[in-house]
């Protein structure tokens, strides 16, 4: 079980990296994609939480698992929800689809994140918070260029960076959907 942190009255999310796992960029074995791929070391909860930076593993680990970004959770059999920006781009086979590195949440978790992120929060003030209901997805790993891996870890080889979500498939919500009484599920 996950275990849910907050710093202050903040629930932290998974994915969050901690001021205490930066330095020390690797490669190695992903054990969540089971490929090489750009790492950092794990200690979560030390230090301070840096906010809008994903944690290479728990990045991989969310996604490639079907786990929420806020409570690191199972999303399987529940409603799911997108926050990411990423706009929908035209794709030849699928159709129009959203490719987002913002790993999918809870319904719940999603309602809890917009009362608490700051850059959320700043949105629905502005009126750019995209809300997605997530009906159909699949997982996408990025591979980087060796330079772009050396520059990372100081090892020039091809390696997996971040997890991406394919949206194949969704319903535009609103706040008030968001924010609407969840039945559980
Ligand atoms: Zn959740």
């Amino acid at each position: 079980m996950v275990e849910q942190l907050h710093y202050g009255d903040v629930p932290v999310p998974y994915t969050v990296a901690w001021s205490g796992e930066e330095g020390g960029a690797h490669l190695a074995v992903c054990p969540h994609v089971h490929r090489l791929a750009i790492s950092q070391p794990v200690a979560r909860g030390e230090g301070k939480p840096v906010f809008g930076k994903p944690h290479m593993q728990r990045q991989r680990e969310v996604i490639a698992d079907d786990r929420c970004d806020l409570c690191g959770k199972s999303l399987r059999n529940r409603t799911k929800v997108s926050l990411s920006h990423a706009r929908p781009r035209a794709n030849g086979a699928t159709g129009l689809n959203v490719l987002q590195v913002e790993p999918l949440l809870h319904k719940e978790c999603a309602a809890v994140s917009v009362r608490h992120c700051p850059s959320l929060k700043r949105d629905i003030r502005e009126g750019t918070l995209a809300i997605r209901q997530v009906t159909r997805h699949r997982t996408q790993f990025a591979m980087m260029s060796p330079e772009y891996v050396e520059q990372q870890t100081g090892t020039a080889a091809k390696a997996v960076g971040h997890a991406k979500v394919e949206l194949l498939a969704w319903r535009e919500r609103d706040l008030a959907w968001l924010t609407s009484e969840v039945s559980h599920g």
